[in-house]
């Protein structure tokens, strides 16, 4: 089973070592058959981030070698780089990446905005070509909505989507009713939501994913609540325990 929404990095005022995050993840993992981890680094969201800075990150995470699980990195793809002009195809090539992390909202995407349209193209063609998702972070506002990005998924009918924080609105019905690759994974989703989905007929397009460990930060460092990595992420994979929903979303590869 793979774990399709983890971070390592920079998350406000906390850093997040890969090392501590793996290892926290290997101790529960193997109970529940995760041996596969797909990452991105929050570092992505500074303002003043450099993709050197990134690679430098994903470099020393990568060197991380476990019996246990397997990780593999997403490149979060930000809009500073598409103002520096560096090109996706070339920085895909720097590691086995397993995908690319998208937010709109953090990275204020503009669809009228040539450049941004531009990117977008070849972010969409890169998943088509090399059958690897597009991790896209959504949401209730209007930035996040993701239908704003309807125009990609008809272009690219090949490239695969995965809404992050899924939760079955009418937008997320609509899309997967008309568009057969976009997914959804279960990060930071409530357990009521994640039932209402698996009891779907949508069920096989559901991932699973915990957005480990935001979900730390926001219980230890904003809510003050003791809790070590480790027991946070027994708890984020618990969440789909209470729902019944392992086997369901155990899915090897979309
Ligand atoms: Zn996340």
């Amino acid at each position: 089973m793979i774990d399709y929404h983890i971070h390592i990095g920079q998350f406000r005022d906390h850093y997040y070592d890969s090392l501590e995050v793996f290892s926290a993840i290997e101790e529960f993992a193997e109970k529940i058959h995760i041996s596969r981890i797909y990452y991105s680094s929050t570092s992505s969201c500074r303002s003043d981030v450099s993709l050197e800075k990134i690679e430098e990150e994903i470099a020393y995470a990568q060197s991380l070698i476990s019996e246990k699980i397997t990780q593999l990195p997403y490149l979060w793809w930000t809009t500073n780089y598409v103002e520096q002009n560096i090109s996706i195809k070339s920085a895909m090539e720097s590691f086995d990446y397993c995908g690319i992390k998208l937010h709109p909202l953090a990275h204020n995407w503009d669809l009228t905005d040539s450049k941004h349209i531009e990117s977008l193209c070849q972010i969409f063609q890169w998943s088509s070509d090399n059958n690897k998702p597009i991790l896209l972070h959504s949401g209730d506002s209007y930035i996040e909505n993701p239908l704003r990005f309807e125009k990609y998924y008809k272009e690219f009918p090949n490239a695969k989507v995965i809404l992050a924080h899924c939760v079955l609105t009418d937008n997320i019905i609509f899309l997967f009713d008309n568009y057969p690759n976009i997914y959804g994974d279960t990060a930071c989703v409530d357990h009521n939501h994640i039932q209402t989905l698996m009891n779907s007929k949508y069920k096989h397009r559901i991932l699973f994913g915990t957005d480990f460990p935001i979900t730390h930060y926001w219980a230890h460092h904003l809510h003050g609540e003791h809790i070590s990595l480790q027991e946070q992420y027994k708890r984020d994979c618990q969440i789909l325990s209470k729902a019944g929903l392992y086997s369901d979303c155990s899915r090897e590869e979309i």
